[in-house]
C-alpha cells in the first residue's frame, strides 16, 4: 500500500450549510482545523450552528467531549455568506449543496478562481461524477471526492473517490486527511453512485417496488431487513433520513449512466417526490416524522 505525507491542510471551507454541510464543517472543527461554513441562505447558517451546538452538548452529556474542547471547537468554527471570501484563505474547499451538476460547477468555478493554486476541491457528491465536474475547473488534478455519511459526527466512513485526474498527492492528501478526522476511508473509483449508492439504492428502490406492490406493509419491508439482515433501520426508514428526492435522484443517476433499466426508479418513489414527501427532513415521507 501506498504510503502518504499529510498536506498541510489547516484552513477549511465548507460550501452549503445543510443536513451534511453542517456535520462536516463540525467534524474538522472538532478535529482541530479552522472551519467556515458557507451558505447562501442565512437561515440555514444559524440553524447549522444551533445543531452543531446541539451535537456538541450531547457528546458532553455522554462524557465523549469536555466542555473545553466544545468551547474550543465551536471557536474554530465561522460562518459566512460568501464563498469567495470564505474560500480565499482555504487549503481545502468542501462542496455540500443540493444534488444538482450545475450548481456544483459554478461553485467549483468560483472556489478555483478564488483559491490558492495549493488548495484542494472536493465534493460531497453522492452520485455526480467528479471527472466532470473536475473538468470544469482549472486544476483537475486537485479535484477529488470525498463522500461523508449521514449523521457525518456519527458515522465512521468516507467514501474517497478520485476523478481520472485526480493526482496521487491530492488522494494521498485526502485520504490522510480522513484518518486524522478519526475515519476510515474507502477508495473508489469515479462510476456511478460509486460504492456506496450503486448498492445502497437498488436495495431502497427494490424495497419501494415491493410497497408499490402490495407484497408487505412498510413496517413489515422495514422489520425483515433490521431483524432479518441486522440492518440497524429499514430501507425506507433510511430513505426517509436520506431524503425522497436525493434518493431519486441517485437513481437517476445511476440508471442514466450505467443505462441498466435495473435501475430505473420505482414509480412510487416519484410520486412521493412529486407529492413533497421528502422524507425527514419535510415531516412526512414513508413516515410521519412531524413529531419526531
Ligand atoms: P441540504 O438540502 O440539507 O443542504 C444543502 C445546503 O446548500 C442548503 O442549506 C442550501 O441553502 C445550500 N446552498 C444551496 N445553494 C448554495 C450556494 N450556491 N452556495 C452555498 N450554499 C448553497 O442537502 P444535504 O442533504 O446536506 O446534501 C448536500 C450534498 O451532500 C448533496 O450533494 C447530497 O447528495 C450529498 N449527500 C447527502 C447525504 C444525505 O444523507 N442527505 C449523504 C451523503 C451525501
Amino acid at each position: 500500500m501506498l504510503e502518504y505525507a499529510p498536506m498541510d491542510i489547516k484552513n477549511v471551507t465548507v460550501v452549503g450549510g445543510g443536513q451534511m454541510g453542517n456535520g462536516i464543517a463540525h467534524v474538522f472543527a472538532q478535529a482541530g482545523f479552522e472551519a467556515t461554513l458557507v451558505d447562501v441562505d442565512a437561515g440555514r447558517l444559524a440553524l447549522a450552528v444551533a445543531t452543531i451546538g446541539k451535537n456538541l452538548d450531547r457528546q458532553v452529556q455522554k462524557g465523549a467531549l469536555s466542555e473545553a474542547n466544545k468551547a474550543a471547537t465551536l471557536a474554530r468554527l465561522r460562518t459566512e455568506p460568501d464563498l469567495e471570501t470564505a474560500a480565499r484563505h482555504a487549503d481545502l474547499v468542501i462542496e455540500a449543496v443540493p444534488e444538482i451538476l450545475e450548481l456544483k460547477t459554478k461553485i467549483f468555478q468560483t472556489a478555483d478562481r478564488v483559491c490558492s493554486p495549493a488548495a484542494i476541491l472536493a465534493s460531497n457528491t453522492s452520485s455526480l461524477p467528479i471527472t466532470k465536474i473536475a473538468s470544469a475547473t482549472g486544476r483537475p488534478a486537485k479535484v477529488i471526492g470525498m463522500h461523508f455519511m449521514n449523521p457525518v459526527p456519527v458515522m465512521k466512513l468516507v467514501e474517497i473517490i478520485r476523478g481520472v485526474d485526480t493526482s496521487d498527492e491530492t488522494y494521498g492528501a485526502i485520504h490522510a486527511l480522513t484518518g486524522a478526522l478519526g475515519k476510515t476511508p474507502a477508495c473508489s473509483e469515479d462510476f456511478p453512485g460509486f460504492i456506496s449508492n450503486r448498492i445502497l439504492m437498488p436495495m431502497i428502490n427494490e424495497a419501494c417496488f415491493a410497497l408499490m406492490e402490495g407484497v408487505a406493509k412498510k413496517e413489515d419491508i422495514d422489520t425483515v431487513m433490521k431483524l432479518g439482515m441486522n440492518h440497524p433501520m429499514g430501507p425506507l426508514t433510511l430513505a426517509d433520513f436520506i431524503g425522497l428526492d436525493t434518493c431519486l435522484y441517485i437513481l437517476e443517476v445511476l440508471h442514466d449512466g450505467l443505462g441498466d433499466p435495473k435501475y430505473r426508479p420505482c414509480p412510487l418513489l416519484r410520486k412521493m417526490v412529486e407529492a413533497g414527501r421528502l422524507g425527514r427532513k419535510a415531516g412526512r415521507g414513508f413516515y410521519d416524522w412531524k413529531d419526531k
